[in-house]
């Protein structure tokens, strides 16, 4: 078998395995609902704790031993490299590795132990031919008929010898990490793959569906049918009790070991484009360390908010546990290369996803960029003692429904559900607003309750225990702002026919405009099935209009738009007319004779305040945007909130800003991440090519921080080291204002 070069880099090893044609079966797809279970859990679902270290962890690498003294001088923690395949037989059978790669693994090991680096050991999750040869049907079978018995086993073919880790596969897998650590020392895992196929019909998988399921598998990999959307719930479950069992037995082995592997779901755009999804996005929780291959070319619209919401929702996958993006040093994707690729440029990304809570992680392979690759890590390890350990401020919270995107907007993800999310997260990132995402799991009452305001964009599929839980959040005090077709499915993407939250809404779902002039009354098969004709008409143009109401009495929305009458482009929904008028904020005018509806409606359910937007301003802010869809967004979130955010950033909207809580020798500690995010080329491409290429900076003066009603006595700027006075304002009793010296590219304001 040839063995995988040492200087190998992470692309090399995907051209491998992309040569053997199983490029559909390896990572790249995406996971999640979370409320349909069908594998007869006994309890639920729980992440396992990370070890220590691991949390400690703020700059990882990737390359071979010849690298291992360069990373440790550059601060590096952990080296991830590839170096032996699974074997056969076990261990305990009386095999194990041969002993050419026992010794260069031993020597690999006591390298990095040496110079305290820990050693994740990328390891290709194939079969050996010699066990493919002894159990043909461990591998993954794509047709009831099992043709794949008819193809043997190559060697330079992994098609040939793809594993179904649901059966004995994925406890021999399991037992070969074991080993590894108990013979071997080695400290944790990656996977090039290891996820589930879109569907294997496996003499395994069989008999645990019938088991489980109590019927036969489904005949064909097809979203539009409900019983295959219920597979893909359960095989994901499956695979989630897979890397259990195996964290389990490695942590028998030794109770350090870590499984710090690619997560598929969860990240850059092409990420969120792959369907039916190869793993669920909790199974980032059984993770130790996730990380993404996180590009910023053209196909991943590196110019956008996009690579900013993958760092972000990474982060937020692992309920704030760590995780890690590996910036890409692609110049283009299409075609893909590092040609004249800044090294500034890798700062500005490394650095970037580190404001949003992802550590640094730099291949030291690409050709001419070692020093920028050590430069990278000491930049992240420079900023430990802010990073480590610190957990996000809760303010906002903004569901980012993966059984949406998954069981409702399969059919077109980048209309139906990319832009509802990326738009209301920028709306956010430009507001400087500090929200959180969340996760289906993390509508609870207990997660709810944390938070002051939930905003739910186009979360069309939720459960009925999701939305019990956002209602008593509301009745109880919370706020809520919800846009287009949030709550109007169930949780595996059944038309519900009306708003499960349309006593929320204070209003009914009517359908949407027809583009054509007669009246748009609700199809009496809705409650069925969505037609294809109801999809095209999601997308309209109209106007909205307002007259007076506190919620859109601001001096910047006059501004931009004095005549209180302005275009929209974008997803709209026709509702019924609330029981009081008043409510109604603003109104929609669809284009095409539809007769005017509810745009924004502002009510109060209970103890807490709602906001519903049938004008989806989300959407339309990402796809076919104007400033006043930010500043109304902005708004309606501040409006629902039950008190605004006692963290205030003034700057430009190219300055990021995260906000993050830190225990610091037992007293509490705020950690304001600041990124300059300008680019000095200034959009002169041409828009659908751009991606990020920055050769330089321009710092931005002028920034303040304002905490309002903290009890602090001390201001830092790190990792300069540069005090900041606190000063208070008169007119505003409370308030404590950190003046902050100009911001070359990322700096953390630490309030004590
Ligand atoms: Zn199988």
């Amino acid at each position: 078998m040839p063995l995988l070069s040492d200087s190998v880099t992470r692309r090399g090893f995907l051209a491998t395995a992309a040569g053997a044609a199983l490029v559909s079966q390896l990572p790249l797809r995406l996971a999640g609902a979370e409320g349909s279970s069908l594998s007869n859990r006994a309890e639920p679902f729980a992440p396992l704790p990370v070890p220590g270290w691991v949390r400690r962890v703020t700059s990882m690498a990737f390359g071979s031993l010849a690298d291992v003294a360069e990373m440790a001088d550059a601060g590096v923690q952990v080296l991830h490299t590839n170096l032996v395949w699974p074997y056969d037989p076990l261990r305990r059978d009386g095999g194990g590795l041969s002993a050419d790669d026992a010794a260069r693994l031993k020597e690999l090991v006591a390298a990095c132990h040496q110079r305290e680096v820990k050693l994740s050991l990328g390891l290709p999750p194939f079969p050996s031919v010699s066990l493919v040869e002894k159990h043909p049907d461990w591998r993954v079978f794509h047709d009831a008929e099992g043709s794949i018995l008819k193809t043997p086993p190559v060697e330079d073919n992994l098609g040939t010898r793809i594993g179904c880790n649901l059966g004995p596969w994925g406890d021999y897998l399991i037992e070969v990490c074991a080993e590894l650590v108990e013979d071997y020392n080695v400290d944790g895992f990656s996977f090039d793959g290891n996820y589930h196929p879109a569907i294997c019909y496996c003499p395994a998988c069989q008999a645990a569906y019938q088991a489980d399921a109590h019927k036969p598998l489904p005949a064909k990999v097809d979203l539009n049918d409900v019983e295959y959307r219920r597979y893909l719930v359960w095989r994901g479950e499956r695979l989630e009790d897979h890397y259990r069992r195996m964290q389990v037995r490695i942590k028998q082995a030794n109770p350090d070991a870590a499984i710090m592997t690619w997560t598929v779901n969860a990240g850059r755009y092409g990420h969120l484009l792959h369907s039916p999804r190869a793993m669920p996005t909790r199974l980032n929780l059984l993770f130790d360390l996730p990380m993404q291959e996180w590009w910023l070319d053209e196909t991943n619209f590196g110019a956008s908010i996009a690579p900013t919401f993958g760092a972000a929702y990474l982060h937020a996958v692992t309920g704030g546990r760590p995780c890690a993006s590996e910036p890409y040093l692609m110049s283009r994707g299409n075609p893909y290369g590092t040609h004249s690729f800044p090294k500034h440029e890798r700062l500005a990304r490394t650095l970037l996803a580190l404001t949003h809570g992802n550590v640094s992680a730099q291949s030291f392979g690409w050709p001419g960029h070692r020093d920028s690759a050590a430069q990278a890590c000491r930049e992240g390890n420079r900023r430990a003692p802010w990073i480590t350990n610190a957990q996000p401020l809760r303010w906002g919270a903004m569901l980012v429904s993966e059984q949406t995107r998954q069981f409702y907007a399969y059919r077109n993800i980048p209309e139906l559900f990319l832009p509802h999310v990326f738009g209301a997260f920028r709306a956010a990132i430009e507001e400087h607003l500090p929200l959180r995402l969340v996760n289906d799991w993390d509508i609870t009452p207990e997660e709810l309750r944390k938070y002051q305001v939930l905003l739910l964009p186009n979360a069309a599929a939720l459960s009925d225990s999701q939305v019990s839980a956002i209602r008593e959040y509301v009745r109880n005090g919370g706020g809520l702002a919800a846009t287009g077709e949030s709550s109007l499915c169930d949780e595996i993407g059944q038309p519900r026919g009306d708003f499960a939250l349309a006593d929320l809404f204070g209003v009914s779902f009517r359908g949407r405009p027809q583009t054509t002039s007669s009246p748009a009354p609700l199809d009496e098969n809705f409650a069925r099935h969505l037609d294809e004709r109801y999809w095209q008409e999601r997308v309209g143009v109209a106007t909205l209009s307002w007259g007076e109401h506190p919620l859109l009495d601001d001096e910047r929305l006059r501004e931009l738009v004095p005549t209180r009458n302005v275009l929209f482009r974008g997803p709209q929904v026709l509702t019924t007319e609330p029981q009081e008028p008043t409510e109604v904020v603003c109104r929609l005018q669809p284009e095409g004779g539809s007769a005017a509806s509810p745009a924004l409606i502002a009510r109060s359910f209970g103890r807490g305040k709602v906001i519903y937007l049938a004008a989806a301003l989300d959407a339309a802010l990402w796809s076919y945007s104007f400033p006043y869809q930010r500043r109304m967004l902005a708004r309606a979130v501040e409006w629902a909130a039950t008190a605004p955010p006692d963290i205030r950033v003034i700057a430009p909207m190219c300055v990021q800003a995260t906000f993050f809580e830190q225990s610091h020798e037992g007293r509490p500690r705020l950690v304001v991440h600041l990124f300059n995010n300008v680019n000095t080329a200034a959009h002169h491409g041409l828009p659908a090519a751009e991606a990020p290429l920055r050769e330089e900076t321009i710092p931005i003066a002028g920034i303040r921080v304002e905490f309002h009603n903290h009890s602090l006595q001390r201001c830092r700027v790190e990792p300069e080291g540069i005090e900041v006075p606190l000063r208070s304002d008169a007119a505003r009793p409370g308030v404590l204002i950190a003046d902050v010296p100009a911001l070359a590219r990322h700096s953390l304001v630490v309030a004590e």
